[in-house]
């Protein structure tokens, strides 16, 4: 029985990779991403599917809101990134006017917000 690629079907003869229950040829060996070869190493996501480096790097950091991969310009606060339309409000689900927040158990509150839950708390004592 001959083994063959399971990326273009041909027989695999001396070097190959074997990914899963997969083989194929190194130079076939591709991320699931950007289509190149990987050389290196590589990372699997959830899907088992090869990803390199550069793309997992890439492909990281996950927004905090909605766990998805941040590609584009992204939000770090609280030790966390945050696509631009995922770092809301808690309470209004706004942007922030001029990017200033306050941080209460974890969450984002913008000033007004802020400040009238603590008002609200205060009236209800
Ligand atoms: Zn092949
Ligand atoms: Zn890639
Ligand atoms: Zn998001
Ligand atoms: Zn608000």
């Amino acid at each position: 029985m001959k083994s063959r690629c399971s990326d273009c079907s041909g027989v695999v003869k001396g070097e190959a990779v074997m990914f899963g229950d997969r083989l194929l040829h190194p130079n076939h060996f591709r991320c699931s991403v950007c289509q190149l070869t990987i050389k290196s190493f590589f990372f699997c996501d959830e899907g088992q599917k090869p990803t390199c480096h550069a793309c997992w790097k890439q492909r990281n950091p996950k927004c905090k809101k909605c766990q998805r991969f941040v590609s584009e310009t992204y939000i770090s606060a609280m030790n966390h990134n945050w696509h631009l339309g995922c770092f809301l409000c808690t309470v209004c689900a706004k942007p922030f006017p001029g990017g200033r927040f306050v941080e209460y158990h974890g969450k984002p509150y913008d000033l007004d917000c802020y400040w009238g839950l603590q008002l609200r708390k205060f009236i209800n004592l």
